[in-house]
């Protein structure tokens, strides 16, 4: 089964790869000739997600998935939330997104928070044809960066009952437990399950 994952961020595609059954053959939107940005302009993690994967379908006529994430923080009201790409501008920069999320935290604030991701699925034209599975993680926002490794937020959450952040993870770690490894895994099951495949 051939499967594009609609999203540019290498770093979710080397997560996810391992993660899929073995019989699915994972395209990039470079491998279906997709070199335009997606349009991811919805006000949900859902609206999003689905909005990048009928995109895919309807130009490329590609069964594939996209999926949308968003950082949670309980004393901003769940912000940065659906916006958490942009959080400090229209530039997108993981960077500015850190800086700006520890500038807004006061030192005494709750710092819970959680990462939800919503994966859509889209394997044909009509509204059956879409599915969406989603994944999350609580946690909490660290008062500094730590770790190299991993992408966006992961320097400064800490998952639940861990006292390392993401990017003091390996990747087989991050993916025991991260809200796109707990997605993954209801695609996964929905996958053998409908189309058989191992
Ligand atoms: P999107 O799902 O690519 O739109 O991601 C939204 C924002 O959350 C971007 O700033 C990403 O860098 C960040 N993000 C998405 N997934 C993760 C993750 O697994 N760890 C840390 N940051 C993430």
């Amino acid at each position: 089964m051939r499967l594009c994952f609609a999203s540019n961020n290498a770093h979710k595609l080397d997560e996810i790869r391992p993660l899929l059954p073995a019989h699915v053959e994972l395209l990039s939107l470079a491998d279906i000739g997709c070199e335009e940005e997606l349009p991811e302009t919805q006000d949900t993690l859902e609206g999003n997600a689905l909005q990048k994967a009928h995109y895919v379908w309807g130009n490329y006529g590609v069964p594939c998935f996209a999926d949308d994430t968003g950082l949670e923080v309980n004393a901003l009201d769940g912000a940065p939330g659906v916006y958490s790409a942009r959080y400090a501008g229209p530039q997108r920069s993981s960077a500015d997104n850190v800086q700006k999320l520890l500038r807004e935290l006061p030192a005494d604030a709750d710092r819970t928070a959680r990462f939800r991701t919503v994966i859509a699925l889209v394997v044909g034209p009509s509204e059956d044809d879409e599915f969406t599975f989603s994944g999350e993680v609580m946690g909490r926002i660290t008062a500094k960066e730590r770790g190299a490794a991993g992408f966006g937020y992961d320097p400064i959450f800490e998952p639940e009952d861990l006292e390392r952040t993401f990017a003091e993870m390996s990747g087989e770690e991050k993916n025991q437990l991260s809200h796109r490894a707990r997605a993954v895994a209801q695609l996964t099951s929905f996958l053998k399950e409908r189309y058989s495949v191992e």
